[in-house]
């Protein structure tokens, strides 16, 4: 879940906290237009609700004042939700970037790449290099 804040970026860059079970913990990014969001925050859900609740917001100003003790909550505004599917649940660890080729599945010319979280994007070429091996 998101939440935009209003009005003038109150920086211009990005700020992560340390992370935090199951996410990056609430950081700060700024969209195309400049704007400031903060998020997201790790919510384990069973059922599909893209909704932004309210409910959420006191964990997020509790989450951003560890790191930025002056916030103005009052600009904080619901902006959007996500569902990322994980490799695993609440209590089995941190699990991300299992690429599995014809050694592990037996299957000749796949190369399953499952939990290709952040820096997915990032790590894009050494992850071609290493599918293209697993090919060869
Ligand atoms: C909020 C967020 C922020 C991120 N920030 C960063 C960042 O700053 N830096 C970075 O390096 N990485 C970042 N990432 C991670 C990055 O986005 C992923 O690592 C990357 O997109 C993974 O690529 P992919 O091709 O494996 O999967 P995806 O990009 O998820 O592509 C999978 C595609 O398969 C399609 N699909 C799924 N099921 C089916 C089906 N049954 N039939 C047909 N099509 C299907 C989906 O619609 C989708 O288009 C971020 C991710 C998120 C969610």
């Amino acid at each position: 879940m998101y939440f935009s804040y209003s009005g003038r970026p109150p920086f211009n860059s990005l700020i992560y906290p340390v992370p935090e079970p199951g996410g990056l913990g609430i950081h700060l990014t700024l969209d195309l237009a400049g704007q400031a969001r903060f998020g997201p925050d790790v919510e384990w859900v069973d059922t599909e609700d893209y909704s932004v609740s309210l409910s959420r917001l006191e964990p997020f100003v509790r989450g951003i004042k560890a790191w930025w003790p002056s916030l103005d909550e009052t600009r904080l505004q619901p902006a959007y939700a996500g569902i990322r599917p994980k490799l695993a649940g609440p209590d089995g660890g941190f699990a991300d970037f299992r690429i599995e080729g014809p050694e592990q599945h037996g299957v000749g010319g796949v190369v399953n790449l499952f939990g290709i979280e952040s820096p997915g994007l990032t790590s894009c070429l050494a992850i071609a290099d290493l599918v293209a091996a697993k090919l060869t």
